[in-house]
């Protein structure tokens, strides 16, 4: 993550850009500013230093895309810098730092196939970041407590016939067990969450967790990832080179096709299925297709999906009943 925009004081000419809040591929840019004195600086009366003065401040920001145009406010603090022109000339300039914008931008747009509640908790600490980083902090533990949840591993243990309810730390600990490298990832953002509860973070302390946990749900639900586990399984199922296994009919599967559903229905199996339109890469269509995709609670078949899980050790995948969650 390029953490230019989330981390300092600008200057009006050098405000920073950031992704736009309605995910399309257009930047926040700013409109206009406006800002005001505060009380404790102007009682200082005219003998004030100019590095004590201080204010408030409200700025419109714009998405730059065509056709997008979403509109946010972004609130801040004002201070006062030296600047130093090239001649060495020395000249006051007021600084504003950002303390919230609204909508609040992404500081990644996670993937769609990303959990809802995972989503909804990212957005909380990207809207708390710039207000309160310690809060921040503890919505990316939620998110992490979701993750888990998604993954399969349990909130609760059972012990002499009782229930209890595992902390966040034991499950992490569990998780390690079949993710190692994810599961530290994840112990990380606790870490990180936990002290802020203790003493409280700093808007590093955060980006340092949100970079972190953007490459796990990268790696769960990220697009690259899926399509190097379909590549993986391809070579693994015909144990051999993708350039040594004979094509057969066109229509079967375009190269590089993804997945095939295991039980997906021949051509013949329908009038409505034959002829090349019909298939799709790696999807079957029509109704009995839908059927079969039902039947498989996702997109890929469930024998695909075992030697998915195989090629990449990601075992006891929870199976959501809307893997398909995302923001609107
Ligand atoms: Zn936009």
């Amino acid at each position: 993550m390029n953490r230019q925009p989330w981390l300092h004081w600008y200057q009006q000419g050098s405000f920073p850009t950031w992704p736009c809040p309605a995910r399309t591929t257009g930047s926040l840019r700013l409109q206009k500013l406006d800002d005001e004195e505060t009380l404790a600086s102007r009682r200082q009366g005219p003998h004030r230093h100019p590095m004590e003065y201080s204010g408030r401040f409200h700025g419109w920001l714009r998405c730059d895309r065509a056709g997008c145009g979403e509109v946010a406010v972004v609130i801040g603090e004002v201070g006062t810098d030296i600047e130093v022109d090239e001649e060495g000339h020395q000249d006051w300039v007021s600084i504003y730092r950002p303390t919230a914008i609204s909508p609040p931008p992404p500081m990644f747009v996670p993937p769609k196939r990303c959990p809802e509640e995972v989503q909804k908790e990212l957005v909380r600490a990207f809207g708390l970041y710039w207000i309160d980083p310690t809060a921040a902090g503890n919505a990316l533990r939620s998110c992490v407590e979701h993750i888990l949840t998604r993954r399969g591993v349990s909130r609760n243990s059972v012990s002499k016939g009782r229930r209890h309810r595992l902390t966040l730390h034991a499950r992490i600990e569990r998780f390690q067990k079949t993710h190692a490298t994810a599961g530290d990832a994840l112990m990380a953002v606790k870490w990180i969450g936990n002290e802020g509860s203790h003493g409280g973070l700093t808007n590093g302390d955060v980006l340092d967790a949100v970079d972190v946990i953007e490459n796990v749900i990268d790696e769960f639900w990220g697009d690259r990832m899926r399509a190097l586990s379909r590549l993986v399984a391809q070579v693994n199922r015909k144990r051999r080179p993708r350039s040594k296994v004979k094509r057969k009919a066109k229509n079967n599967e375009a190269a590089p096709g993804p997945l095939r559903a295991v039980s997906r229905p021949r051509a013949s199996d329908s009038p409505r299925l034959r002829g090349s339109s019909v298939l799709r890469r790696g999807r079957a269509s029509g109704a009995n297709a839908r059927k079969q995709n039902r039947a498989n609670t996702g997109r890929l078949g469930s024998g695909s999906r075992s030697q998915m899980r195989h090629a990449l050790g990601l075992m006891h995948e929870a199976r959501p009943p809307n893997a398909n969650g995302r923001i609107r």
